[in-house]
């Protein structure tokens, strides 16, 4: 694409209402938009990168069986009342709203009751078993603190996927290939060395349920880490019992902040119970639906991101989510760099390799400035002086690493990047 081209405005200057370092970066970069606190519009650079990450999350939930649909917003109080977590008492996050008659609805904060409810009308019988259904959709928590950036929304992106299987344990399978198929998308976003398996509350049919803890300086969680056992224990259940259960030693460990970046859950029956969600087995006794539930934010993910692998002046994305590869930058008004700019241009694009190029008359200065804040994973600069030396200039910003090399030999990389 050509950057002239590109809706977007990058800013010089940090946003005054922001503390965030993912939202200051991204809302300087032309990435986001801010519409309230805890509330973000995805501008076309965003939407891009946020399409990668779903892409990579959307590959590995249906490696594991996960089918996608896609459930409402608007939700009415009936069903919620059956596990009492329409109360604002219980549940502080709904966002309420009302149809024109008077008539109460939610707009829901999570899934659990309308898909077990809905569920009512598809499984009869132990063949109808197990279904694992996901969707990547918009959730609406009333958070009371919005100011981590796109961290903690107040409307957000979450992929969340439910597991509906006949007894514990092929719940307990599922929930094995879901830890797997979890530990491969944040190896895949970038940030496999940083996060782990994490031991928290809120088990059901287990004493813990699992979290996914990114160590993070902007963290809003405190885990204990073993580097020895590669795992880690959030500080809510954190005490002698659950280190002896564990086997762990306090001295072993190391405290860390860190940001959930995903979340499992064995559900058990709870919910099937309380909405009567059931199925009979081979000799027709009834019994209840084994549930587990499995949320990833992909916002707060994309924000993690940058929070753990950019630095504070300008964004570096990993390979695997950048909006584009390549930015192409031919620097001066000499005609020979505009011409050679664009064979190269012409050759990624006919290789399919997404490239940005930026074709505007701007002072050197300005273009290099722009490119190091939009943080494209490599950054291709042409002069008169690469020219004369017969090379490119590439920045491989992961690597943090400049080389001068011939266009071909740069291409051969890209494509062994991309087989990657
Ligand atoms: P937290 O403890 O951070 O408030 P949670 O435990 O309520 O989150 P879940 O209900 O388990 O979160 O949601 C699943 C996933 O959705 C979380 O692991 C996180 O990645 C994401 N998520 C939750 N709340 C938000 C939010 N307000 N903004 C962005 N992502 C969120
Ligand atoms: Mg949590």
């Amino acid at each position: 694409m050509k950057q002239s081209l590109l809706f977007t405005k990058t800013r010089r200057e940090d946003p005054k209402d922001e503390t965030a370092k993912n939202a200051k970066l991204l809302i300087r970069g032309g990435y986001i938009h801010k519409e309230l606190a805890g509330v973000y519009t995805y501008l076309p650079l965003g939407l891009l990168v946020l399409k990668n990450i779903e892409a990579i999350i959307r590959e590995e939930i249906e490696k594991i069986g996960g089918l996608e649909l896609q459930l409402t917003s608007l939700q009415t109080p009936e069903i919620w009342q059956k596990t009492d977590r329409f109360s604002d008492e219980i549940v502080d996050v709904w966002f309420k709203t009302k149809l024109k008659n008077n008539t109460e609805l939610g707009l829901a904060f999570t899934h659990e009751e309308p898909l077990t409810n809905l569920l009512k009308s598809h499984i009869n019988s132990y063949r109808d078993l197990p279904i694992y259904l996901y969707q990547i959709q918009t959730k609406f928590r009333n958070e009371i603190r919005a100011k981590s950036g796109i961290l903690r929304g107040r409307e957000f992106i979450m992929k969340d996927l439910y597991s509906f299987t006949k007894d514990q344990s092929a719940l307990d399978t599922f929930y094995e290939k879901a830890k797997v198929a979890y530990h491969n998308i944040f190896r895949r976003v970038g940030l496999g060395d940083s996060t782990y398996l994490t031991f928290a509350s809120g088990g059901v049919f287990s004493p813990y349920s699992h979290e996914f803890q990114t160590v993070c300086e902007a963290g809003e969680d405190i885990i204990y880490i073993s580097d020895e056992k590669g795992i880690a224990v959030n500080k809510e259940v954190y005490n002698d019992e659950v280190l002896t259960d564990l086997g762990l030693k306090a001295s072993d460990l190391r405290e860390v902040k860190a940001v959930e970046v995903g979340n499992i859950f064995k559900l058990g029956t709870k919910f099937s119970e309380a909405l009567d969600l059931f199925y009979l087995d081979e000799v027709g006794k009834k019994h209840f639906v084994v549930m587990g539930s499995y949320g990833i934010g992909l916002g707060r993910l994309l924000g993690t991101v940058i929070e753990v692998l950019s630095p504070n002046d300008g964004i570096v994305w990993p390979k695997s989510i950048t909006p584009f590869l390549v930015h192409l930058l031919p620097l001066g008004d000499n005609p020979e760099v505009k011409k050679q700019t664009e064979v190269l241009y012409k050759k990624l694009i006919d290789q399919k390799i997404s490239v940005l190029y930026d074709d505007r008359s701007l002072a050197p200065g300005e273009k290099l400035a722009e490119a190091d804040l939009l943080g494209m994973s490599y950054r291709v600069v042409i002069s008169e002086k690469t020219i004369a030396e017969e090379v490119i200039e590439v920045l491989d910003r992961n690597l943090g690493q400049t080389s001068k090399l011939p266009q071909a030999e740069f291409i051969a990389i890209l494509n062994n990047e991309i087989k990657k």
